[in-house]
């Protein structure tokens, strides 16, 4: 059956609202959709274009991916290029997809790292995989010392001036290395307007690292990403661990032993919290890192539909009161 999408979706009473990325001319959703878990060759059809669709349905009009997503690495690039091309050919210009290099992706020096060698044929790869002429964002999954920071910034710039990617970003960068990056790219003139990062209630590194405020500072947006701690920070771990659950099924990187007794007491006292603000935890998980404007988009995971639901009504609260900031914090510290 023919895809049409929900014709309200840019309702303005919609609950994903867009916002400007750092000072660039870019706005994405509240809520982006990344395809890290769920998009690979063991999840069926039908529940990747559920998820795409209520997605998009709602005003989601960021998906994010990288070359390694699967499995097998390339499949979510590979099964996210067949739904654009069977479903959204006709939308391409709603949609913002992103894609990176930076981890291992194949075999032999040239598949990991920083090199332009790397990240270049990678790039060509992942269009080819996706069905695109280019991506709207191009990131360097990770920090790479061994590579000159000028060299994997001229390759960011290449990829641009190619025409494969119309903006750059850079993902796990801290700040110091984020402001040595920003000076080159500047020089480059190279359209980087976003920072892709973990952050959530239990994750704090980048208020520790710099990333945060020199983002802030530098003009630059910043999405967050496992915003949910990959499902603990939600109603899904409160009483045991769910057989369809992604700690159950999908151990290699939330694994059952992470859900000690300490992580289910924190789990439960945020969701006592929530329930008193009237959200789910998901919700006020999200919220709390929305609250600041500096945060351009949280980059949720979903294995349901009904999560993307319950997600993007984030920023119906996201106003949270001295005493609720410091519960949060005293629950994560505990
Ligand atoms: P989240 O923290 O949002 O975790 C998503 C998981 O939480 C879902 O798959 C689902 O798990 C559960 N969940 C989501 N919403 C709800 C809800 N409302 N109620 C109950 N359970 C819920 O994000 P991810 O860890 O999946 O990361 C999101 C994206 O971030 C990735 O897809 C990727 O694009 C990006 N990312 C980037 C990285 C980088 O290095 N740049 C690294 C990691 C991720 P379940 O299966 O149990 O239902």
């Amino acid at each position: 059956s023919v895809y049409t999408p929900a014709p309200n979706r840019y309702a303005p009473d919609s609950p994903v609202q867009y916002r400007r990325t750092g000072t660039s001319g870019l706005k994405l959703p509240s809520v982006s959709l990344g395809l890290w878990h769920n998009f690979g060759d063991n999840t069926p059809y039908e529940t990747m274009t559920s998820l795409i669709f209520t997605a998009f349905d709602h005003g989601i009009t960021h998906f994010d991916l990288a070359n390694n997503y699967g499995p097998e690495p390339g499949s979510a690039e590979k099964n996210f290029g067949l739904i654009l091309k069977k479903s959204l050919t006709a939308h391409r210009d709603e949609l913002i997809i992103s894609t990176k290099a930076g981890y291992e992706m194949w075999a032999g020096p040239y598949g990991d790292g920083g090199s332009r060698k790397y990240l270049l044929s990678s790039l060509d790869q992942s269009l080819t995989r996706l069905g695109l002429e280019y991506v709207d964002i191009f990131y360097h999954h990770r920090m790479d010392p061994e590579t000159p920071l000028e060299e994997t910034m001229g390759a960011l710039a290449h990829a641009v001036t190619s025409g494969k990617a119309l903006y750059v970003g850079l993902s796990n960068y801290d700040g110091p290395t984020l402001e040595k990056a920003t000076a080159l790219l500047d020089e480059l003139h190279v359209p980087f307007i976003i920072n892709q990062n973990r952050y959530n209630i239990f994750d704090r590194t980048i208020e520790k690292n710099g990333l945060k405020d020199t983002a802030k500072k530098l003009g630059k947006g910043i999405i967050t990403f496992s915003p949910l701690d990959q499902g603990q920070l939600t109603n899904r771990y409160l009483d045991g661990i769910p057989a369809d659950s992604r700690a159950a099924h999908d151990p290699r990187f939330l694994k059952a032993s992470d859900l000690t007794a300490t992580r289910i007491q924190q789990i439960r006292a945020l969701n006592d919290l929530a329930l008193q603000r009237g959200q789910s935890l998901a919700e006020m998980a999200l919220a709390w890192i929305l609250q600041d404007s500096a945060i351009t988009s949280v980059l949720i995971g979903a294995s349901k539909p009904a999560q993307i639901l319950d997600n993007i009504r984030a920023l119906e609260n996201t106003e949270f009161c001295t005493e609720e900031l410091e519960k949060i914090n005293a629950i994560a510290e505990s």
